[in-house]
């Protein structure tokens, strides 16, 4: 059954019908969503919401699909992209009164910043150290937008965004809007309790006034490490496997000898283990069938069992 029409008639921001998700993620494959909005504003987003609950249509928020494998049939339904300007809203407090012991003993010198779900998060963090503002150093390099970085709780070994968010605002049908306070987040090693029933519209995140120059030379050592150990001139959706507990699944991968291995335009990366590319015309099917791969090798050898990163959506 078709609901362009009625799509139509409800929402003010874009549509589009049949759109290729390979357009949509950075891993480049996917085939089409049967609809895709970009909500106006609050108000579009609500009716929208709505609509697809009336009529049972399933729905997805996409951020900027950097951690998302999308089938090569599609997504059967309707793909929520949030990146009209009423989602962009990046507020720093400047208040200065951290300028006194008293003040600094507490805490007043932490800046509270409120960006909007689909602020892209580099903004975010170049924007949080061109202001001296420290926290976010670990994020520079990790491409997406801020709602899908709350949701995977993104991050590097030593630091996650759960870690500076104090607070985020959502929207659901049966709740409405609500803010959730961190302890409700349930954030853990890439996950959060969010993102399933609800939309992320804002989070609130503290961050702490700091030397410029040496937040400058943490972020510059973060990239460096980032552009020696990543395949980042090719397209891909980062780290496809969790690590396991003890070790990083890119050593077991490496381990298993599968560094290299391709199936027609899949690839793993030589340079990263846990990262697969596509070398030009990939279908979903192949990196589905090269992570399957990888996961009874990983097994076999090891007796490790590999739990995917990415999230799979789609037909
Ligand atoms: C080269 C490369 C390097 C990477 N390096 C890292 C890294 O170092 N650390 C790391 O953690 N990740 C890394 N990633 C993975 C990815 O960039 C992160 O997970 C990123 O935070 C995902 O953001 P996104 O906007 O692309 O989200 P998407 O991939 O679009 O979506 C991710 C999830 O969030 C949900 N979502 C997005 N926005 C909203 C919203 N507003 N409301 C509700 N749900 C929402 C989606 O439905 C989906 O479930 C890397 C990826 C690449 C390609």
């Amino acid at each position: 059954m078709s609901f362009g029409k009625e799509i139509n008639e409800i929402v003010k921001g874009r549509i589009k019908f049949n759109e290729p998700l390979s357009e949509h993620t950075s891993l480049r494959v996917g085939g089409p969503a049967n609809y895709w909005v970009e909500p106006k504003d609050l108000e579009d987003l609500r009716a929208i919401l709505q609509f697809a609950l009336n009529r049972h249509l399933p729905w997805k928020v996409l951020g900027e699909g950097t951690n998302i494998l999308a089938r090569d049939r599609g997504f059967r339904g309707l793909i929520i992209s949030l990146r009209g300007d009423s989602f962009q809203k990046l507020e720093f407090n400047e208040d200065t009164s951290y300028t006194s012991y008293e003040c600094w003993k507490r805490e007043c010198c932490k800046r509270k910043v409120v960006a909007g779900a689909a602020v892209i998060l580099s903004k975010l963090v170049s924007e949080a150290a061109e202001r001296g503002l420290g926290g976010l150093e670990f994020a520079v390099g990790i491409p997406g937008t801020v709602g899908g970085a709350v949701v995977m709780n993104a991050g590097v070994q030593s630091a996650c965004l759960g870690d500076v968010i104090s607070s985020v605002k959502v929207l659901s049908l049966r709740e409405g809007i609500s803010f959730l306070g961190k302890d409700e987040l349930g954030f853990g090693y890439r996950r959060s309790n969010l993102g399933k029933e609800e939309v992320i519209l804002e989070v609130e995140i503290e961050l702490k006034k700091e030397d410029r120059n040496e937040i400058a030379n943490l972020m510059k050592d973060y990239l460096r490490k980032r552009r020696e150990t990543q395949p980042l001139g090719q397209p891909s959706a980062g780290c496809i496997f969790k690590n396991p507990s003890h070790i990083s699944a890119g050593e077991l991968i490496d381990k298993a000898n599968l560094k290299g291995r391709r199936i027609e335009d899949a690839q793993i990366s030589t340079k990263h283990a846990n990262f697969i590319i596509n070398r030009g015309e990939s279908k979903a099917e192949e990196v589905i069938s090269l992570m399957e791969t990888v996961r009874e090798e990983v097994l076999r050898k090891t007796g490790i069992r590999l739990e995917p990163e990415i999230e799979i959506i789609g037909e």
